[in-house]
């Protein structure tokens, strides 16, 4: 007689919406936790920095958790970590730049957890209790970006956490095909994959389409430039770095967020520093205009983010000027698109050059159509759980996993 496992997978957060992702595995009695994130406040949501999963669920069944593991490092996927550690000191496992980010994130809250970190390479299988995990190379928009399969008696639960099929990643390193391929062949029980792209026709360009823009902008730009993007934007800001320094410019990083994150990517080794590039965030001052960038967060256009103080003349940047080329390298989250419109608004008014997703400076870091329907065809799963988007795209990347007709059911949560 063979006795199966018995899997049941609860998410807690990242369907329906985008962020927040957080998805428990159960298998018999164990339970794993996949990521651990945050999402970023709406706009009603006055007064409110963070919303994280509830995890009532987790507390209340803690003696039975063996984990946490993370895809990646970016916040709606590690930002909770401090919330959640705080209550359930748990082992967190990744590959190492996560690790690093994870911790820094802790470091950061100044929050005394008795958690343990542990880094896994990309293929290694890992025994976290009961699970047999192991984690699958994909691209994203950051380094060290993995899926994770967790291997039971009853098939292979794959998630994919975020991820493209990036042909020319700015790293060189390239999705795992072989490996999705061979789990593909080998039979994998459920396949939890992105929506966050879901409606979107064709492929997402690679990321290294976006420097030939930025190297555009940098030729034309006589006055300061300012570039705005996620703190956790390693490409983006790598490329920056490359552009710069080929412009003679130098960088000075206004962000403290982006300061931090960019000091760990940088000791581990995943950030190329041309040298010289980087000046003091407060001696800016000294070098004249077409010599500066200066690099920031607030692409989201919160009110109090370094982007928008500027417009009002207020903060690190001072106020804007004539001659200024501003570039919004992101797209808004649902739901900011309209703070967003004030500040580019605001910019504009006060004479600056704003550069934002239409002119092409951002690329998304997550699969379109084709690449959602090749992950499909290539782990040919029994079950599809479209997961991470808001609800229409979950629909729609049913559809498509409809389309490719490779599983045998799909559920919809
Ligand atoms: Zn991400």
């Amino acid at each position: 007689m063979v006795i199966h496992d018995k899997v049941s997978i609860i998410p807690l957060g990242g369907l329906g919406e985008v962020g927040k992702n957080m998805t428990v595995i159960k298998v018999n009695q164990d339970l794993l936790i996949i990521d651990c994130g945050l999402m970023f406040p709406e706009d009603e949501m006055l007064g409110i920095d963070a919303v994280i999963p509830d995890i009532t669920y987790l507390v209340e069944n803690k003696n039975f958790i063996k984990g946490i593991v993370l895809t990646h490092g970016h916040e709606d996927h590690i930002g909770a970590l401090p919330y959640i550690l705080k209550e359930l000191p748990l082992p967190v496992f990744g590959t190492p730049l996560t690790i690093a980010l994870a911790q820094n994130k802790l470091k950061e809250q100044a929050i005394q957890s008795n958690a343990t970190f542990h880094t896994l390479k990309p293929r290694e299988i890992a025994k976290i209790g009961s699970f047999r995990v192991e984690l699958i190379r994909l691209c994203h928009s950051i380094p060290d970006s993995t899926a994770v399969a967790i291997h039971t008696a009853a098939g292979t639960v794959f998630y994919t956490g975020d991820f493209k099929f990036d042909q020319t990643p700015v790293d060189g390193q390239l999705s795992d095909y072989y490996r999705l391929a061979q789990l593909g062949e080998k039979g994998v029980l459920a396949l939890l994959s992105d929506s966050t792209g879901a409606e979107r026709r064709g492929f997402t360009p690679s990321e290294r389409a976006v420097y030939g823009k930025l190297e555009e902008i940098f030729r034309l730009s006589k006055g300061r430039i300012i570039i705005t993007t996620f703190a956790t934007s390693l490409y983006r800001i790598q490329q920056s770095f490359w552009v710069a320094a080929m412009y003679k410019r130098k960088i000075a990083i206004v962000s403290k967020s982006m300061r931090s994150v960019l000091e760990v990517a940088q000791q581990q080794g995943y950030l190329d520093v041309p040298a010289g590039l980087l000046v003091d965030p407060d001696q800016w001052h000294q070098w004249p205009n077409e010599q500066i960038v200066l690099l920031t967060t607030g692409h989201q256009g919160e009110p109090l983010s370094a982007l928008t103080r500027g417009t009002l003349g207020d903060g690190r940047l001072s106020s804007y000027q004539r001659g200024d080329t501003v570039i919004i390298s992101s797209s808004p989250h649902a739901g900011n698109q309209k703070l967003i419109g004030r500040t580019i608004d605001a910019l504009a008014r006060l004479g600056a050059d704003v550069y934002h997703e239409s002119a092409s400076v951002h690329i998304s870091g997550h699969a379109s159509q084709e690449e959602l329907k090749m992950m499909l065809n290539l782990i040919k799963p029994k079950y599809f759980i479209p997961i991470q988007g808001e609800y229409r795209m979950l629909v729609l990347h049913a559809k498509l996993a409809r389309e490719v007709a490779v599983p045998e059911e799909i559920f919809l949560f």
